[in-house]
């Protein structure tokens, strides 16, 4: 059984823990660096990718994050996370770093405000999700090795990827009740 942390920086942790574990996975939270070694995969969380970043930075984690993920480590990005796995980013705040590891632009807030927060039903990866997209990022462009996994409209978005060990959607899947998109993940890690 493979164990997966969850970036407890910023964000709706337990809910990743609780799916992690309904998909069949060990999951805790990490915070430090020694307790991102103790893992075979990881979890970031939705929250705000410029708040998460500066956290990052404050408890010494973002290199060691970086190096984690160079080496290969699966992670799963769901929203802000999407944003922390991008190599590039739009409308970021000034300086704003990711960790990267996916060849992608992704654009903050793309579908709107908070207040155009919405819900949508769309195909991932073969079946159909109920997603829930709050202050969400869409994936603006892509290089040649990443895998789309997921679309959504309006306007046809990018809103879900694959790039080798790396996924990200830019929904929510803690929040709805359904593990398909943890056990995706799981399953990946187990593959790996
Ligand atoms: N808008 C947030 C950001 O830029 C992401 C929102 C979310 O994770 N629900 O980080």
């Amino acid at each position: 059984m493979p164990t997966i942390g969850v970036l407890a920086l910023q964000g709706d942790v337990r809910e990743h823990v609780r799916m992690l574990q309904e998909a069949g996975a060990t999951a805790h939270a990490v915070r430090r660096p020694a307790e991102l070694d103790a893992v075979d995969a990881l979890v970031i969380p939705g929250g705000e990718s410029t708040t998460m970043w500066k956290l990052a930075e404050t408890f010494d984690m973002l290199q060691p994050l970086r190096m984690r993920v160079k080496e290969g480590m699966p992670a799963y990005g769901s929203c802000a996370g999407m944003i922390m796995l991008a190599d590039r980013i739009e409308d970021g705040i000034a300086g704003q770093q990711t960790i990267g590891g996916i060849d992608m632009v992704v654009r903050r807030n793309a579908f709107g405000r908070q207040v155009d927060s919405f819900e949508s039903d769309l195909d991932f990866a073969g079946g159909r999700v109920h997603a829930v997209f709050i202050r969400a990022p869409w994936v603006e462009s892509l290089g040649a090795d990443v895998e789309v996994l997921g679309r959504c409209e309006p306007g046809d978005r990018i809103v879900a990827v694959r790039q080798g060990p790396l996924l990200a959607t830019s929904f929510h899947p803690e929040l709805t009740g359904d593990a398909r998109v943890h056990r995706y993940f799981v399953d990946m890690v187990r593959e790996l």
